[in-house]
């Protein structure tokens, strides 16, 4: 017997491949009409993939408003963003050497802006607004004489927030300063028309359009094609803009995601609003519970929300029916919680609580409701363990000594670490008779390590005295329940509530 599968609601993460793109690439790598390379020009085989990879560029523009040759094929929104980011502050360097963007971007735009910083370049970061919105007017007071190019994301990947593009392009244009948009979580989701927007470059990825992975485009502008420079070379394929032979199968994929997006656009947006809705006032009920964004537009199939008193990865590990994510820290190998609810002003156990929950094309009515009920659930649970019901400090009655007086009575000792505002809270409550612990109890929160480690601790501490408490040291504990070592900061928390109840070790009479 397995588990069931749980229900998928990770679609900001990626999106399950339609069946009829998996079809159309599975024909393209069996059948004898996929052989060829597109730029062999000689022969019948070259000539015919050339035709299907030109029919497919043409659906991504249709997608978006362009004309084909504005589409430039690349491995997906990593390359396409580093292309416009890298490409364009590089080939205008001699112009200008300023950048503006946001901290709310995708690390595939970061991680290159932090590159350009150390090639000499001048980097503006702005941050959000509480609802998570680049107001354009801090773009404007942003602009210097030597800002070259300006990036700013459609849609935020965490929260689903759609920002004023249009606005930002506008300042841009006026400026005659060169505007990138990361548009991977946007692109087959809101309406887009590029030409109708003064955008430059925009960023779009097939995997998070139900399409394949490791595919994607740049669109480029036509009139700002001078104003780019490749970051590869070899080859001349994509006007050298972006060399390599083509990777058929991908591409037809992304033409055959592209043409069911368009065409399915207007009643999908709709369907998914009523399933946002639903998910939303079924969550609310619970009470003290944030919807990250709130206020701003959002697209339908990103739903951002943090609980108070609950940490969010228990919370993701909880309901181990549902696929979901969340930005805290456990999660990722950095040790730091989601950079964007911060930069929204979210305070660190807020951002820690956050769970993202994305939904699309195969996700039904009552997926939702699964997740309401797994939800609810949980946070119910999980809240009951938090400080958030027993404010740490709050006066304890068992802390109380027993019967004063009798010689064998035992002592209680209460120790305690980390709380509010940070990730881990433990409290530990010890009877302690004739200096030795006669039984150890435990309230915490945290992540599940954390949870599991003071678990652990806590059932070895009977029989011990004041010296010598721990029952060995964190990388001990750590080892014995394979913690990854980049988790290890966490049980230093465990320790600290052991050396604090060391301190209020009951004096010998
Ligand atoms: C997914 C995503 C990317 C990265 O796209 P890949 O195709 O996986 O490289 C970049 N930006 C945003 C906003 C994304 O959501």
């Amino acid at each position: 017997m397995t588990a069931p599968e749980p229900v998928y609601l990770d679609y900001a993460a990626t999106t399950p491949v339609d069946p009829a793109v998996a079809e159309a690439m599975s024909r393209c790598l069996t059948e004898p009409d996929g052989l060829g390379n597109a730029s062999s020009a000689t022969h019948l085989f070259g000539r015919r993939v050339a035709e299907r990879i030109e029919r497919a560029r043409a659906e991504v523009a249709a997608l978006i408003g362009a004309a084909p040759e504005e589409i430039v094929f690349t491995s997906g929104a990593t390359e396409s963003d580093n292309l416009a980011v890298l490409g364009a502050a590089r080939a205008n360097a001699q112009r200008g050497r300023h950048i503006v963007s946001s901290r709310i971007e995708h690390k595939a735009v970061l991680d290159p802006l932090k590159r350009l910083e150390k090639e000499g370049f001048a980097i503006t970061l702005l941050a959000p607004d509480r609802s998570g919105r680049i107001d354009p007017q801090a773009v404007a007071a942003a602009l210097r004489p030597d800002t070259v190019l300006v990036s700013i994301m459609l849609v935020n990947n965490e929260t689903g927030v759609i920002q004023d593009i249009a606005a930002v392009g506008a300042l841009c244009r006026a400026r005659g300063v060169l505007f990138h948009s990361d548009a991977a979580q946007a692109v087959g989701k809101i309406p887009l028309d590029v030409h109708a927007l003064p955008l430059d470059f925009m960023s779009i990825t097939a995997h998070k359009l139900y399409g394949p992975k490791g595919v994607g485009a740049l669109y480029v502008r036509d009139e700002a094609r001078g104003y780019l420079q490749p970051i590869v070379f070899g080859g001349g394929q994509e006007r050298a803009l972006r060399p390599g032979t083509l990777p058929t199968h991908q591409i037809i994929g992304l033409g055959v995601a592209s043409d069911l997006s368009r065409r399915g656009l207007a009643r999908e947006h709709a369907r998914l609003c009523g399933l946002r809705e639903r998910l939303w006032q079924g969550i609310a009920k619970l009470g003290a519970v944030h919807l990250n964004g709130e206020g701003a537009h959002c697209v339908p199939g990103i739903l951002n929300v943090s609980f108070e008193g609950v940490e969010g990865e228990s919370l993701v590990t909880g309901v181990s029916e549902l696929a979901v994510s969340t930005g805290s820290a456990c999660n990722s190998a950095s040790a730091e919680p989601s950079y964007v609810l911060r930069a929204l002003g979210r305070d660190t156990q807020l951002a820690q609580s956050s769970l993202r929950l994305s939904f699309g094309r195969f996700t039904l009515p009552e997926h939702i409701d699964l997740a309401v009920d797994a939800i609810r659930r949980e946070v119910t649970r999980l809240r009951v363990l938090s400080p958030a019901s027993e404010p740490p400090g709050a006066p304890d009655e068992a802390a109380e000594s027993p019967v004063a007086g009798t010689p064998a009575a035992a002592t209680w000792v209460v120790g305690e670490a980390g709380g509010p505002g940070q990730e881990v809270w433990v409290r530990l409550r010890l009877s302690v008779q004739d200096g030795r612990v006669k039984s150890a109890l435990f309230k915490a929160y945290g992540c599940p390590h954390t949870l599991a480690v003071v678990a652990w601790v806590t059932e070895r501490l009977r029989g011990r005295g004041r010296a010598g408490l721990a029952p060995g040291t964190p990388e001990q504990w750590a080892e014995a329940l394979t913690v990854p070592v980049e988790k290890l900061g966490r049980l230093l928390v465990v320790e600290d509530a052991l050396a604090d109840c060391a301190r209020h070790w009951p004096e010998p009479r």
